[in-house]
């Protein structure tokens, strides 16, 4: 059976996950599951795909339990070429899209370097789309022309330097790993005159746990602290947050303050 096992051709899929919902993995990426010898898969990904990976197939958690630090990139490496070596097919599991801060390039380097054939199925990333299931467009004629997708925390620990530029823009900015530099981002933001742009933040989005805050620059720290919002979660700026529902019902309650 080992031997068997080990004659197997060493190979490894990144997969996008998803946001969080599994139905929202591609068909692609369950054909992948269900021809996996082992998965490995992160924090940010729900477990019920593994479902579809066959039963006898080895999965392995890599993503961080709280309280606990993750596992380092380099030992996700190691144990990605050690499975693909010993047991054939590794799938590698990453929530959203595998290259939308998922370090999925990383990856695919190191097997590269060990000359094992790593193939790519994106997935839909959380900054499209959980905002998208909230009916925020990221883009809309008239309101926004461009999007971007920023991370809160860059290696450094410092604000990204990309979000002082993007806070002067006219852009739908995407703040992912943003939640606990709320307050510098909102001041960035203030900064560039956008007090009152439309704000929105939300928690595990597509999921049973989403929450959804909604208000501008002004408001938004505080109603994420009313609401208890955590991680993970991500920021949006944007007049495009304005075509929200209950952005709307806001600015009428606003207009009758008046
Ligand atoms: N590759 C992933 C992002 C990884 S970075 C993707 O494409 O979606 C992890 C960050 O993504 C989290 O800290 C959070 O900011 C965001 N995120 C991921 N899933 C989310 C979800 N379901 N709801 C809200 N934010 C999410």
């Amino acid at each position: 059976m080992i031997d068997q096992i080990r004659h197997k051709e060493p190979k490894i899929t990144l997969l996008g996950a998803g946001p969080g919902d599994p139905d929202l993995l591609t068909l692609k990426g369950v054909k992948a599951l269900q021809a996996a010898d082992v998965v490995l898969y992160d924090a940010l990904t729900n477990e019920t795909l593994l479902e579809h990976a066959p039963a006898d197939s080895i999965k392995v958690y890599v993503g961080k339990r709280s309280g606990e630090h993750s596992y380092a990139q380099d030992t996700i490496n190691k144990l990605m070429i050690d499975y693909a070596l010993n047991y054939g097919h590794v799938v590698r599991l990453k929530g959203g899209d595998p290259f939308v801060f998922g370090r999925g390039y990383e990856e695919l380097d190191y097997a590269a370097s060990y000359s094992i054939p790593v193939s790519v199925i994106p997935g839909i990333s959380s900054s499209i789309g959980v905002p998208g299931l909230q009916q925020i467009p990221v883009t809309h004629r008239g309101l926004s022309e461009s999007f971007w997708v920023i991370t809160g925390t860059t290696t450094s620990g410092a604000v990204s330097n990309d979000i002082y530029q993007a806070a002067t823009s006219n852009a739908t900015v995407v703040v992912l790993m943003g939640l606990n530099k709320l307050a510098q981002i909102v001041e960035i933001f203030k900064a560039a005159g956008k007090e009152n742009l439309p704000a929105a933040v939300v928690q595990n989005g597509s999921t049973t746990d989403e929450k959804l805050v909604i208000g501008q620059v002004l408001s938004i720290e505080s109603l994420v602290g009313q609401e208890q919002i955590k991680a993970p979660a991500l920021l949006i700026f944007g007049e495009v947050v304005s075509l929200h529902p209950s952005f709307k019902k806001l600015v009428k309650q606003y207009a009758a303050l008046a």
